[in-house]
């Protein structure tokens, strides 16, 4: 995972290269249980090469330790590692540039379950394992099983809204608990129990 934070730091393979202050690779434990994927860094990422340290990195953490799990538990990643200018959505050139990386974390980590955060970080993944993705309201707060490869173990993909909604609609959280909630529940499922 190192080797690999090395080569995010000297890629060029999209335009956010030549905007970004410094690269976002995530964090956490190797190899990691759960793994949550967001959209892309933000300013304070940005600044701080660090994933979710933000507002939105705040409310994350309250809503893990709200379902029993500390960041330190959990690995944090994005599906575009450069911040993109006034914090755009990544294009889709740039998501299809950046995306092997986020893929080669996942067989790194092998994770039991991948969190995916909003709907542009979920589109990516669900299209990353070929599952059908009929928009972000249908698919939020349902847990999707998927094989990483062959032989491999069942991994859940459980989308669920992002943290950052209720920065600007204060009113969402209340879904974004209940997101949570249902993460919390289907993480205890899993095949050894948190
Ligand atoms: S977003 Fe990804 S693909 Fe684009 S420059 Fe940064 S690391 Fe490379």
């Amino acid at each position: 995972m190192e080797r690999l934070a090395k080569e995010i730091e000297t890629c060029s393979a999209c335009n956010l290269s030549g905007s970004r202050t410094r690269t976002v690779p995530g964090e956490g434990p190797v190899p990691c249980r759960i793994m949550l994927i967001g959209e892309g860094p933000g300013k304070k990422e940005d600044e701080t090469g660090r994933p979710f340290v933000g507002r939105a990195g705040t409310i994350l953490s309250t809503l893990l330790s709200d379902i029993g799990l500390s960041r330190e538990e959990v690995f944090i990643t994005s599906v575009v590692k450069c911040r993109p200018p006034k914090n755009r959505t990544p294009g889709r050139e740039e998501i299809a540039s950046c995306i092997p990386f986020l893929h080669t974390q996942i067989e790194i980590l092998s994770p039991e379950a991948i969190v995916t955060m909003g709907r542009v970080a979920s589109a990516a993944v669900f299209e990353m394992f070929e599952i059908q993705f009929p928009s972000f309201k249908e698919v939020r707060g349902r847990a999707f099983p998927v094989q990483r490869q062959e032989n491999a173990d069942e991994m859940l993909i459980i989308p669920v809204y992002h943290p950052a909604v209720i920065t600007h609609n204060p009113p969402a959280r209340s879904i974004l608990e209940e997101d949570f909630r249902q993460l919390g529940k289907y993480l205890h499922t899993i095949r050894d129990p948190l």
